[in-house]
């Protein structure tokens, strides 16, 4: 589903992508963990083809990234939804019409039934029936993920992109995200790439990892060996707590 070899990506002098090679299958929860600075965003941006790379390949959905072109890239994008810590949604749009925004990108009528028909869909899934006519400073943190989530599958992606997607959320609201998230990918068969510094996140939903440190992987397997393991750079990340 996207594989990842032996890829380097720099900017400029600084070395932020280091020799990195994994495979993340269909159906996966995959995280990626490590602490700020360790390239995690970068590493996500470079799938969807956000961020180029310098060497090494990624081959996503059975297509090279670096060699697509401008059009390619946004049918590339269009299968690869990503949702952000900060939601990044309109606030002079509704739910509604933010949902819309990628059907309008694509010149299609969110208003045809079709589409419509989708995004009650997608309102549904998330839970958001009641607030489809809201602006997004009327609804909390949570609700405005979710707002962001039905955004991101509106085209029907077949992998979600999550950045620190629970970063800026309380516990409780975490954990109905993280819910969310597992029967999305359950349920739709999308999936999922989660990129996280909270080890939490990745021991809950995660039944693949790999550990950033620096830009180079220092651990990779299943959470629950490695949170067991002996491995210094987990045990150095998580304080000992695991
Ligand atoms: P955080 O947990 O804080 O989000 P991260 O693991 O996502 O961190 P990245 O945002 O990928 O880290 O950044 C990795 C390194 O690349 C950092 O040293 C950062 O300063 C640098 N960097 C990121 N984006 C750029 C850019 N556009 N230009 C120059 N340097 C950048
Ligand atoms: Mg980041």
């Amino acid at each position: 589903m996207i594989e990842v070899k032996n890829l380097c990506k720099n900017f400029g002098d600084l070395e932020v992508i280091k020799d990195v090679s994994f495979t993340i299958e269909q159906g996966d929860i995959f995280g990626i963990i490590g602490q700020s600075g360790a390239g995690k965003s970068t590493l996500l941006r470079c799938f969807n083809g956000l961020e180029d790379y310098q060497s090494g390949s990624i081959v996503a959905l059975g297509k090279e990234v670096k060699d697509l072109n401008k059009k390619e890239l946004q049918y590339m994008q269009k299968d690869m939804g990503m949702i952000f810590q900060n939601f990044n949604l309109l606030n002079r749009l509704t739910v509604y019409d933010n949902i819309a925004l990628p059907l309008r990108f694509w010149k299609q009528n969110p208003k045809d039934k079709e589409n419509a028909d989708r995004i009650h869909e997608l309102l549904k899934l998330v839970g958001l029936e009641d607030k489809i006519n809201s602006k997004p400073r009327e609804l909390s943190g949570g609700q405005k993920q979710r707002v962001a989530i039905a955004r991101a599958l509106v085209m029907n992606p077949k992998i979600l992109l999550c950045d620190e997607a629970t970063s800026a959320l309380d516990p409780k609201i975490t954990q109905d995200i993280l819910a969310l998230l597992q029967k999305i990918n359950e349920e739709l068969n999308i999936t999922i790439v989660v990129v996280t510094h909270q080890m939490e996140v990745v021991k809950q939903i995660c039944n693949k990892m790999v550990f950033l440190k620096h830009g180079k992987i220092v651990a990779s397997g299943k959470p629950e060996e490695l949170f067991v393991s002996s491995n210094e750079d987990i045990l150095d990340f998580t304080g000992n707590d695991v």
